[in-house]
């Protein structure tokens, strides 16, 4: 029996590759995104069971929030139904609206007939004519949403995405639920986001890489207990004629944002908030990004620009470093 039980053991560190030591690692496709989470759980058996609540906490956000499945609450609202939106949706939603409000509509929910004329929610990529994105910009407008309670219904043309913001959500409540089960370790990657519970297991702090935009890493940060969230024009775009049309819409335009960016990472407490303010400042542009944050302190942020410069916040300072083929070059440090 006993042995049976050692080799029931044995068995599970190889089925998983997790123990005391080693994070218990799980994959995932979910969002339109490459997922990893990785937990340091008591036990295996813990790590295990821990990393299934959040692979189906995941899931159930997905099919909440997707635009293009019918079952989802946002497609219920987006196709002209009286949605009760359950917990998650109601509370992101609101704390979206939030985050449009303060970025003075750089952020807008509501950006989607645009984002989908240009085929970015289909992979049929297009360029539209001005006509078409003239109408499309009259439906777009944050301020008309709604919310009565938990009751949601889209006044006519207006449609709902929260894709900019949903991975930053998802960070934060697989946060919790691996704070809750008592775990002071852990790390996620989704997609552009991720997400640092606590340090190291041996106390030091997690290493984030930043990407470059041609491909490998621009810069390391060390972290504790924060969300690093980047938007960048270079995670989808089209080419067409020679020009580059890139997913981030300025909601003014129903173009996309050219503001001399490649990417903007935000360096925050939550990842909603990192999420939410990523796509903003990268549709801001360097000038009003830099007056927002000295209006707004509580976050930081690095900005690596189309012409290879790169600058951070006062806040990062002391943990971010240039890396790879960017080491060496002029780092600028954005003071208050
Ligand atoms: P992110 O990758 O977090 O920067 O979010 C970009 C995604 O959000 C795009 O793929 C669009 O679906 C949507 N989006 C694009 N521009 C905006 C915007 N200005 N405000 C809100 N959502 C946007
Ligand atoms: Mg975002």
């Amino acid at each position: 029996m006993r042995r049976l039980s050692l080799l029931c053991i044995v068995l599970l560190l190889l089925l998983t590759g997790c123990s005391v030591s080693e994070p218990c690692r799980r994959e995932l496709m979910a969002m339109d995104t490459f997922m990893t989470l990785s937990v340091y759980a008591q036990s295996p058996a813990a790590g295990e069971a821990l990393l299934e609540e959040a692979a189906g906490e995941i899931r159930r956000l997905e099919g909440l929030l997707s635009v293009t499945d019918p079952g989802s609450e946002i497609y219920q609202a987006n196709h002209g139904g009286a949605v009760s939106l359950s917990e998650p949706v109601r509370e992101l939603l609101e704390k979206a609206l939030e985050l449009c409000r303060e970025t003075g509509g750089a952020l807008d929910v509501t950006v989607y007939p645009a984002v989908r004329a240009w085929g970015f929610t289909t992979g049929e990529y297009r360029v539209p004519e001005e006509a078409e994105l003239s109408a499309l910009v009259e439906r777009v407008g944050y301020g008309r949403v709604a919310l009565d309670g938990d009751r949601l219904a889209l006044p006519e043309g207006v449609e709902l995405d929260l894709g900019s913001v949903g991975k930053g959500w998802t960070g934060d409540r697989l946060t919790a639920l691996f704070r809750e089960a008592g775990v002071s370790s852990a790390i996620m990657e989704l997609g552009g986001n991720v997400q640092a519970l606590g340090t190291k297991p041996d106390g030091s702090p997690w290493r984030v890489a930043v990407q470059a935009p041609g491909g490998g890493y621009a810069g390391v940060l060390e972290i504790v207990d924060k969300a690093v969230v980047t938007s960048g024009g270079y995670q989808r775009y089209f080419e067409q004629d020679g020009e580059t049309y890139i997913h981030i819409i300025d909601p003014a335009t129903g173009r996309p944002a050219r503001t001399g960016l490649a990417s903007v990472t935000i360096v925050a407490d939550s990842g909603l908030q990192g999420d939410g303010l990523s796509t903003a400042l990268f549709v801001m542009g360097r000038e009003k990004a830099e007056a927002f944050w000295r209006g707004n302190p509580d976050f930081d942020f690095i900005l690596l620009g189309e012409d290879g410069t790169a600058a951070i916040t006062e806040g990062l300072e002391e943990c971010f470093s240039l890396y790879g083929g960017w080491e060496g070059r002029p780092l600028e440090i954005i003071r208050k």
